[in-house]
């Protein structure tokens, strides 16, 4: 197959464009360097910069690409994604995130790429009473990031009705980590997910972790989440990629483990493994007690498992941070 993937340079995006190289396809990486870098992207990518906002520019470089073959899958990571930043700026997300898949599925329609994978968000469940959310769980964004995503994951379901559009989206949980071989990892530190300031209290760049809340209805207290490895989640949009190909027809799925860890728990099996100091301190707002992916769908669609723990991503985190720091000194 031939895939595009827009916001190829980034951290999931780069991840999957290695995973999709190792299973043989070819890559056309599009991206306008904003938080990716040139460097994360595959030498055997081609790299085209642009702005996901420029259908213009999608256009060219899709009808450059179809004198060597046309696409055969789109894929589009380039989105802002931290939640208190989109709450401070909810138009920025507006714009960046459904307006940019507007211009993407339009771009997509002109030059008749068939199939999407899209990046989603389990935040577009909000507060799930459950814990585990179902894809077919009521959806009720809590924040303007999972609102954006939902709003395209609706977007995707007309442009498919409409256009003959079939869209795989997968809902992602908790993701960390780096590709084993620490070409690539998270270069952009979000200093509000657990996994970065754990990692940024292991390396001495913050005296201590603080745990946000022990009173949470979990039994240490402490809130419960699901964790994934980037590079299980990746081989899931080659899946995906490949079954999109494959069926013709539109899925939607969880990306999790399916495990949930409490924050203490986490901060355990990191302690195992690295030396930092932590503390309790009181709740975040907004934190629901519980969320974790149910991935029976992943596993029966896409023949899919995720085969990387806990203990790998904090391990391949920390090692590819601290070759960041070694080349930076
Ligand atoms: N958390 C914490 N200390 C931190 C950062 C996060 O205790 O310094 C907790 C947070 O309250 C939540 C969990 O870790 O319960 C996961 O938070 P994160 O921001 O990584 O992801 P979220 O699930 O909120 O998207």
């Amino acid at each position: 197959m031939k895939v595009f993937v827009a916001g190829g340079a980034g951290y999931i995006g780069s991840h999957t464009v290695y995973e999709l190289i190792r299973a043989g396809h070819e890559v056309v990486v599009y991206d306008n360097l904003s938080t990716g870098r040139l460097g994360a992207v595959h030498p055997k990518a081609r790299f085209y910069e642009g702005d996901i906002l420029d259908k213009g520019r999608i256009i060219e470089v899709l009808n450059c690409e179809r004198a060597t073959g046309a696409v055969d899958v789109a894929m589009h990571f380039a989105a802002k994604l931290i939640v208190p930043e989109s709450v401070s700026q909810p138009l920025e997300y507006y714009h960046n995130n459904v307006e940019g898949l507007r211009q993407m599925l339009v771009a997509l329609v002109e030059t008749e790429v068939k199939n999407i994978v899209f990046s989603s968000t389990a935040a577009v469940y909000g507060d799930s009473e459950r814990g585990e959310c179902f894809e077919d769980d009521l959806t009720l964004p809590i924040n303007p990031y999972g609102e954006t995503k939902l709003a395209d994951e609706r977007m995707l379901k007309w442009a498919g009705e409409a256009y003959g559009l079939n869209s795989c989206i997968f809902r992602y949980f908790n993701v960390a980590g780096a590709d084993a071989t620490l070409e690539i990892g998270l270069d952009k530190d979000q200093l509000t997910h657990l996994i970065p300031l754990i990692m940024q209290a292991t390396l001495g760049l913050r005296e201590k972790l603080s745990i946000f809340g022990n009173d949470y209805p979990t039994p240490d207290g402490t809130c419960i989440r699901d964790y994934i490895h980037v590079t299980d989640l990746a081989k899931a949009h080659v899946l995906g990629a490949e079954y999109l190909y494959q069926q013709q027809e539109s899925l939607l799925v969880n990306l999790g483990s399916g495990k949930g860890y409490s924050v203490k728990e986490v901060v355990d099996v990191a302690s195992q493994l690295f030396d930092f100091a932590y503390e309790y301190a009181p709740r975040r707002a907004g934190d629901p007690a519980k969320l974790t992916a149910n991935i029976t769908r992943a596993r029966e669609q896409l023949a899919w498992q995720p085969i990387l723990g806990l203990k790998d991503m904090l391990q391949s985190d920390h090692d590819y941070r601290q070759k960041l720091l070694e080349v930076s000194r």
